[in-house]
């Protein structure tokens, strides 16, 4: 069984015995950039219960990661949010307000704001990161394009902040540490030419000395020792990456994906 909080833990140890640094992206914005080291970046996507699973697990292992909550429910949930903090971690804003907000500008940066100073009561923020919002046309980042992250405060977000040909990025979307052609818009440009499919391949060129310096690693939070949960959600995970990627080519099934998730999602 893979992406379980035991796979995570091989994962963890075997970058701790290979001597790499673990830092905050926060950190890494403000220019603590050792020779070897691994950005743990969590996107709360929902379950914030097993957000706060990985961060007592990260806190018993004495390392930090940075954990970005969005504002729906199943994400933003007060109680676990200041446990995060307590255990010392970093948190962001994973913001979507552009698809929220169907690509109006205005009431979309108006909505950042808010949010923004939102989670501030709890930690002070000054990283974010973006959702991907694959069932929106709209891209969450494009906000940028017109407004200047600097103007609030905030030094760092990933998908702009970071040279992904320097810094290996591995992300676990869909499940599967290759599953590229199912994420819409978390997918990044690089040289690296390296692809994994599991957990234990990535320990193994850990161990190798074979994989790169400097690392960003993404971890949902579906990773579970829970059977039934882990069963669930690797079904789930299964028929929505087929919906997503189908919804690339189909406007109909689109159409439908959309109303699903405007629907499941709220804040
Ligand atoms: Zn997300």
């Amino acid at each position: 069984m893979d992406f379980t909080l035991k796979s995570y833990t091989s994962l963890i140890t075997s970058l701790q015995r290979a001597g790499y640094k673990f830092i905050t992206f926060e950190e890494y914005c403000r220019g603590v950039h050792p020779e070897k080291f691994a950005i743990l970046r969590h996107d709360v996507d929902e379950i914030a219960k097993n957000a706060l699973k990985m961060a007592i697990l990260e806190h018993n292992m004495g390392i930090k990661a940075s954990y970005y909550f969005r504002i729906v429910r199943q994400s933003n949930v007060p109680k676990i949010i200041k446990e995060v903090v307590s255990l010392k971690h970093e948190i962001g804003y994973h913001y979507e307000d552009l698809a929220f907000h169907n690509g109006d500008y205005d009431k979309a940066i108006a909505s950042f704001k808010t949010n923004l100073e939102y989670f501030r009561q709890y930690y002070p923020v000054c990283t974010v990161c973006m959702h991907g919002s694959s069932s929106s046309k709209y891209d969450n980042r494009l906000l940028w394009q017109q407004f200047n992250l600097a103007d609030f405060g905030v030094i760092g977000e990933p998908y702009l902040s970071l040279d992904f040909n320097k810094i290996y990025y591995l992300t676990d979307t869909g499940y599967a540490w290759d599953g590229g052609k199912y994420a819409i818009r978390d997918i990044v440009e690089n040289n690296h030419g390296l692809t994994f499919h599991t957990t234990s391949q990535i320990v193994e060129s850990i161990d190798a000395e074979k994989f790169p310096k400097q690392c960003m690693i993404l971890a949902h939070t579906l990773w579970s020792d829970n059977i039934c949960q882990w069963i669930f959600l690797h079904i789930r995970e299964f028929f929505r990456n087929n919906i997503k990627y189908l919804s690339l080519h189909n406007k109909f099934v689109a159409n439908i994906y959309n109303w699903a998730v405007n629907t499941y999602w709220r804040v």
